[in-house]
């Protein structure tokens, strides 16, 4: 599969330092900033700095050195916000049927508090 990506994303410019945002943690590989619109006391989003639509996408054509990057500022991100203890959870929309607001990849980072069964 072909993946097509729009380099006038949000997750984009904010790369570009076109749009401000709140960081957390920046890396080679990954940058993490807060969700403008938290769903819980911590809601960070970690994105690759290249230019992935989607997990699928990421996995398919990032170099390791990428993948690597991306999962351990993962890990990061939960150390630095102080979710490991409690727990976290990690999302990854992709897609249409994933709805998925901006077309660059990203992971939510959501926790603070407890956060219920969900799986969809
Ligand atoms: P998605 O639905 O694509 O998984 O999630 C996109 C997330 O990006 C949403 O939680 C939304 O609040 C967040 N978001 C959208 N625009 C901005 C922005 O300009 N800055 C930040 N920090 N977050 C944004």
């Amino acid at each position: 599969m072909a993946y097509a990506y729009d380099d006038q994303n949000i997750f984009a410019k904010i790369l570009r330092g076109e749009i401000p945002n709140d960081t957390v943690f920046e890396s080679d590989h990954a940058l993490a900033f807060r969700d403008i619109s938290p769903a819980a006391p911590t809601h960070v989003l970690v994105i690759p700095k290249g230019p992935y639509v989607s997990m699928d996408h990421f996995t398919q054509e990032a170099s390791e050195a990428e993948i690597v990057g991306f999962m351990r500022a993962i890990g990061e991100v939960c150390r630095l916000e102080g979710v490991s203890e409690d727990g976290f959870r990690a999302i990854s929309n992709a897609g249409r049927n994933g709805v998925q607001e901006v077309p660059h990849l990203h992971v939510h980072i959501i926790g603070g508090r407890p956060l219920g069964r969900m799986l969809a």
